[in-house]
């Protein structure tokens, strides 16, 4: 995978040279519906003579240049941008999948992705296996005839697990009919391009880094021109497209991504290194590290490790909020990829509802932080964790 001409590309990839009005930016195209000047214009669309937009839901130019770039960016042939990255990831497996149909899925999906695949895809009478990560064996145990599609990610909230794409790619030889989806949301098209690596469809929640700005919400879903078509028609009718302003946003924030996470990878690095010689600190989780399970396959197949770092404190519930309240910098919060850098501590936010025994059940310790580096000087992130710390 080579990165050569991302920064080029992460400028001008989608858009066209010269734009309305001379101006240099892509614009918002602010319209839900596109009118014809006449019959003939109606006939020379229908007949497919010219292409042209039509109605909000089936695309609007903003949007079309920003799945343009992306698709550039991930090496893909086409791509199709929703609302959110789970509009994106939901209205993938309902078109890809029907009743009487199977899905594997590995068991540090996103929670949410999790909770779609169990609770609604049995309701359609999709059926579905949760396989450990790392576990390849498992996968192969759990494909059956009706085996249409295999989930995953790479790297995994919080621990991020690595998924090796070679063992991945033995496996989907024999089972042809297994289509491979990873959502590649911590990855990003700079640290790895799994379509390059094995996989049929990539997605993102382009909520994080592609955007990188904590300030929309989108998803993206990339593969080859047939498979995105599907996914491209199931949306004309489910809906959940992005908004021409955020497409905007986007294309905005993409202009800087190689930029950002090239920033990103470095700082990422240099903050779960001194975390992990910090005597308070317990463990630390980067895939770059001597002590990740799984840096061989991290440092065979990607790039660069991004900038989520998750480390244990050396301490109980009560010294974690203690740590938490006496940050000055880092922001207490969800998501990851943005500017600003953004703690979260599962054990009382997204599993505020599980018993201790639940939580440490999948793994989420009273002292387990996740987070995500920002833009800022990576040495005043160290020293505001420092001074948390000191109590
Ligand atoms: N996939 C991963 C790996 C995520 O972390 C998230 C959100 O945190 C999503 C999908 C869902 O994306 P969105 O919040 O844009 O719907």
């Amino acid at each position: 995978m080579s990165n050569k001409h991302i920064s080029t590309d992460c400028i001008h990839a989608g858009e066209d040279r010269f734009k309305p009005h001379d101006s240099i930016t892509t614009p918002i195209i602010q319209s839900s519906t596109y009118v014809f000047k006449n019959s003939e214009d109606i006939r020379k669309y229908t007949q497919k003579e010219h292409f042209r937009y039509e109605y909000g839901r089936y695309g609007n130019p903003t949007q079309r240049a920003a799945e343009k770039k992306l698709a550039k960016l991930e090496g893909a042939e086409s791509a199709v941008l929703f609302a959110s990255g789970m509009s994106a990831i939901i209205n993938t497996l309902l078109a890809l999948l029907k009743a009487g149909d199977h899905m594997i899925i590995t068991d540090d999906a996103y929670g949410r992705t999790l909770s779609f695949v169990k609770l609604w895809l049995p309701r359609w009478g999709m059926e579905y296996d949760i396989v450990k990560m790392g576990d390849y064996q498992a996968i192969e145990d759990a494909i059956k005839p009706n085996t249409k599609l295999f989930f995953s990610e790479s790297p995994t909230n919080p621990y991020l697990n690595i998924m090796d794409f070679s063992r991945l790619r033995e496996i989907r030889k024999k089972n042809p009919q297994m289509l491979v989806v990873s959502d590649s949301t911590f990855a990003t098209p700079y640290n790895q391009r799994p379509l390059e690596l094995g996989a049929d469809i990539v997605i993102h929640s382009a909520t994080k880094y592609l955007a990188g700005h904590n300030d929309i919400l989108a998803g993206v879903v990339l593969g080859n021109d047939s498979l995105v078509q599907v996914i491209v028609e199931f949306q004309k009718i489910m809906g959940g497209v992005i908004d021409p302003h955020c497409a905007y946003l986007l294309i905005r924030g993409l202009k800087t991504f190689s930029v950002r996470m090239a920033h990103l990878n470095a700082a990422g690095e240099k903050v779960a290194r001194w975390l992990e010689a910090h005597p308070r600190i317990k463990r630390t989780y980067y895939p770059s590290l001597e002590s990740h399970p799984h840096q061989d396959v991290a440092k065979r197949e990607m790039s660069g490790f991004g900038a989520v770092v998750t480390f244990e404190l050396d301490g109980d519930l009560a010294d974690s909020s203690r740590f938490l309240d006496r940050l000055k910098l880092c922001y207490i919060g969800p998501s990851l990829g943005g500017c600003e850098t953004l703690i979260t501590h599962p054990a009382t936010v997204t599993y505020y509802n599980c018993t201790r025994e639940e939580r440490y059940e999948l793994g989420i310790l009273d002292n387990l932080f996740r987070l995500s580096v920002g833009l800022e000087d990576p040495d005043d992130i160290i020293a505001d964790l420092e001074q948390a710390m000191e109590f």
